[in-house]
């Protein structure tokens, strides 16, 4: 047994997630801090999802009666278990997904603010009155519960993005199925067992309003497949989304998808670069550079690029790598070898390319021979080669010089990935043009602060490669419920729409 092997137990026994469970099977599970195994799960087959789904549907029907306020309580006190369990879940996210620790306890801490936000949603799930174009006549649009929502995530955020899905998915009066990455099942255990400690002691609401199904892709494509799921909400790479789409495009399902991006920074001359350098800084590496929003291309004018990479490459080599339950690292591991192959192949690509290397060797490999840390790396490139248009799932960081904001700009979104962006200037023309129409293509742009780290209070999502959904705040619960148009004739005649007459 090794060190994380021994101090998951307690943690997981804490959350509600029984030994048993955790020898049941072969799906291994390791932890990214120093390769140990953590579980042997049991999967779930194919035949297992159908029983799931219809499971689901069942307390489908009978969720979708309960007020929205009271589908709401159950997701205030769900949040209250949340803030109860905040230590020991940012822990284990930490365990499971490498993620340092207040990045750990961060993610908790989103789902508690979805949670809130959830609850307040529950008595604002508002329709429209519309004005009839005849007299006794009134037109309306409802919003009624959708079905069963299936959940896909990926292994970078093994909480939040359940979480996002999950609270409005519920308050909106639809039952959930979640298929977590096979790299993070054990957060999914323990969430699950925390959502059914409150269930069970909640008055009215059916069984299995939320269920986990353990697995890898097949096991997604179950449930993509099944046409009792009525949306099918995944969180992955761009390759899992070109598959998922159709697939449910094909039945007709409904589907909401969060891909890969490739996100820039804009730094401008008249730049505050002491917040620069920090804003950039935080959205490059934190996550080890695993986030979807992460900053993987800096555009920066040639005026400040040699001041700016030298101070990047400064802050770079006082990085913090290590533990990421240590108090201090900053960075933590990749999540598994095929991670740092992936990295080192996008440098070695880019070095053919022209590109100049800072970082991006592996360290501490005496320490964890099986985990894999690396320096984030900087790369200065000649131009937007094909290498700096992929997303690559580590810390790299590609550097490319802009003379005009057009130019910028247009480097910006010259790639096909459409999630973050960001511009650090002080000029109003240049940060109001990039937040226009003929600015950023991205689902989310930003002003002096980096590409990464949303609030839930907003809706997240992009455009392009990375899928077109929006989830979590605004007006994103729409996805999770179907829209009906209601007319209404209180008058004694029967009048046509556009003043057909049809009388015998
Ligand atoms: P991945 O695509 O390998 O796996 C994601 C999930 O999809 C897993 O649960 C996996 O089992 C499942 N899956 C894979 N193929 C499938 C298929 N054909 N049918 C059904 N399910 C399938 O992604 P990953 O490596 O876990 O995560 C990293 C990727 O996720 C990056 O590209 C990152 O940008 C993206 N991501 C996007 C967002 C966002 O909100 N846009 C958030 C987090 C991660």
């Amino acid at each position: 047994m090794t060190q994380s092997d021994v101090s998951i137990r307690p943690l997981l026994s804490r959350l509600g997630v029984s030994e048993a469970v955790l020898s049941a099977g072969n799906l291994n599970v390791r932890s990214p801090i120093d390769g140990a195994n953590l579980a042997k799960l049991a999967t779930h087959s194919v035949a297992d999802v159908d029983t799931i789904v219809k499971q689901a549907q069942t307390a489908f029907l009978a969720w979708r009666s309960v007020p929205a306020p009271r589908r709401g309580e159950l997701i205030r006190l769900f949040g209250e278990a949340l803030r109860a369990e905040k230590e020991a879940l940012g822990e284990l996210v930490s365990y499971e997904a490498g993620k340092i620790r207040v990045e750990g306890l961060g993610e908790v801490q989103e789902m508690i603010d979805i949670c809130d936000f959830a609850v307040g949603l529950s008595r604002q799930l508002y329709g429209l009155t519309i004005a009839s174009e005849r007299p006794g006549h009134r037109m309306l649009e409802t919003w009624h519960p959708l079905g069963v929502v299936g959940v896909i995530s990926a292994f970078n955020f093994p909480v939040a993005v359940w979480a996002w899905n999950a609270a409005l998915a519920i308050v909106c009066g639809n039952p959930v199925v979640w298929k977590p990455s096979e790299k993070t099942p054990l957060t999914a255990l323990a969430c699950q067992a925390l959502f059914e400690r409150v269930l069970a002691n909640f008055d009215g609401a059916p069984a299995n309003l939320s269920q986990v199904v353990i697995g890898e892709r097949d096991t997604g494509e179950a449930l993509v497949d099944n046409p009792l799921v009525a949306l099918v909400s995944a969180t992955g790479s761009t390759r899992m989304g070109r598959e998922v789409g159709p697939r449910v495009a094909q039945r007709f399902g409904r589907v909401l998808l969060e891909l890969g991006g490739n996100n820039a920074v804009i730094v401008a001359p008249t730049a505050d670069l002491d917040l620069a350098v920090r804003g950039i800084l935080f959205a490059a590496v934190g996550t080890a550079g695993q986030r979807c929003t992460s900053t993987r291309r800096l555009i920066v004018h040639s005026s400040v690029r040699e001041q700016l990479v030298a101070r990047l490459k400064k802050a770079y080599a006082a990085l913090p790598i290590g533990n990421p339950l240590t108090a201090g690292n900053l960075v933590g591991p990749l999540v598994d070898e095929s991670a740092f192959k992936g990295m080192q192949s996008a440098l070695a690509s880019a070095r053919e390319e022209g590109g100049v290397v800072f970082g991006g060797e592996r360290v501490l490999a005496d320490q964890f021979p099986n985990a894999f840390y690396v320096k984030p790396a900087i790369v200065e490139m000649k131009g937007q080669s094909a290498t700096v248009r992929h997303e690559t799932f580590a810390p790299i960081l590609y550097v490319l010089s802009y003379d005009t904001i057009d130019e910028a700009i247009a480097l910006q979104n010259d790639v096909p990935q459409g999630l973050s962006s960001a511009i650090f200037s002080n000029d109003l023309r240049e940060t109001e043009t990039f937040l226009s129409a003929v600015g950023s293509d991205c689902g989310i742009a930003n002003v002096n602060i980096g590409t990464s780290g949303a609030e839930i209070g907003g809706a997240f999502g992009g455009e392009k490669e990375t899928g077109g959904g929006r989830e979590s705040g605004s007006d994103s619960w729409r996805a999770y419920m179907r829209r009906a148009t209601n007319t209404i004739n209180y008058s004694r005649e029967l009048p046509l729409a556009q003043g057909i007459r049809f009388d015998v």
